[in-house]
């Protein structure tokens, strides 16, 4: 599939030709990767950070929120509630926050490596090569990162430089993959300022990149952020300006799908925040064979708040497995047993 038509699909709003694009994605996921739902509980260990990216809750400026850092001992708990349940995957996410060490770090993925049968993913944002390199030596099998957007100028005008130095997520994801990691990355659909082309151009980074994990999700507008609060201003002309929609997301789904078939893709919470009714199932419908129970004490979900309304705030980890369980059993697929790692993994053979 080339660009003019990745770009047609992204424009298409004919109900019957969009089903025709949700068959072939579904038809090559139960190909590819089955009709097993894959768990990933997430603990959201951290929302402490020190960046300042314009479209996020926990940037730095954004006074309005608690800031809270779980203990090990807590995460611990999460950890074993994940094994109880029988989930395959930890995730630990956060903000940049310099206050979770590197040692710290090793020391919680080592445990969790040595007691218990999960893989562990990381998702704790740009962090130094020592940092990824002594993770992964500790045990951590994954590492999620959005590149956000492939759109170097947009992604500058969105991503302030942290003492000078402007990050590159194309970088870090390639430097995971040396070290051996299963990584993951992804992008926000409908951003401010993001033409259809340039999505089109994220959805072929995803193959060049020949990602484990795809993770999309619509752009939600936080009031406590640049982004949140000026969107008029930056949207790109009228008819190259992505919506941030529920269908969007649907299509790069799909479009993600088609393009990466062995791909490890999650229905998102924020699908689920847009459409909490049936938003995960049409996600796993039309490419997707991931989501990701959220794990994190309830005392500490409301503040965990990268855009508002988030789906499943006040929802214990119990309440998240039945719900889930539910809802992947109600669309005729199963929950899916062990870690749920990439199928033919020969990236590494691949890739250098
Ligand atoms: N700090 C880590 C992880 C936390 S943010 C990191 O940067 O990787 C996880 C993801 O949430 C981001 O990559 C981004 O794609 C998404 N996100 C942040 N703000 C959002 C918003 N307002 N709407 C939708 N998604 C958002």
């Amino acid at each position: 599939m080339d660009r003019k038509e990745i770009i047609g699909w992204l424009r298409e709003e004919r109900e019957e030709k969009l089903c025709g694009l949700w068959y072939e994605a579904d038809e090559l996921r139960r190909r590819h990767v089955g009709e097993e739902v894959h768990l990933r509980g997430l603990v959201e260990i951290s929302n402490h950070c020190n960046r300042e990216c314009h479209y996020c809750g926990l940037r730095v400026g954004n006074r309005n929120i608690r800031r809270y850092r779980m203990t090990a001992e807590e995460i611990m708990g999460c950890v074993n509630e994940a094994v109880e349940y029988g989930y395959g995957t930890v995730v630990m996410q956060s903000g940049e926050d310099q206050g979770i060490s590197k040692e710290w770090m090793e020391g919680i993925v080592r445990q969790i490596r040595r007691e218990t049968p999960l893989a562990v993913t990381l998702s704790l944002g740009e962090r130094s090569e020592a940092d990824l390199d002594a993770w992964r030596q500790a045990g951590a099998n994954r590492y999620l990162l959005r590149f956000e957007t492939s759109n170097r100028a947009l992604y500058e005008q969105i991503h302030p430089t942290l003492n000078g130095r402007r990050s590159d997520r194309l970088e870090i994801l390639r430097m995971l993959t040396r070290m051996g990691y299963e990584v993951g990355s992804g992008v926000m659909i409908g951003i401010p300022g993001q033409t259809w082309e340039d999505l089109a151009a994220d959805i072929e980074l995803f193959r060049d990149l020949d990602l484990d994990m795809i993770g999309v999700g619509p752009f939600i507008p936080h009031p406590g952020t640049p982004l949140g609060r000026d969107v008029e201003k930056l949207l790109a002309p009228v008819s190259e300006q992505v919506p941030a929609t529920e269908l969007m997301t649907y299509k790069v789904i799909a479009l993600a799908r088609i393009l990466c078939p062995e791909a490890n893709i999650p229905s998102t919470t924020a699908l689920a925040t847009l459409n909490l009714a049936e938003g995960r199932e049409l996600g796993l419908s039309r490419g997707a064979n991931i989501v990701m129970p959220n794990l994190t004490p309830v005392a500490y979900r409301a503040d965990y708040e990268i855009y508002p309304a988030k789906a499943c705030i006040r929802e214990t980890a119990e309440d998240c497995r039945t719900c889930l369980n539910r809802r992947i059993a109600s669309i005729g697929r199963q929950v899916g047993k062990g870690k749920g790692s990439r199928v033919n993994n020969s990236s590494l053979t691949k890739r250098f």
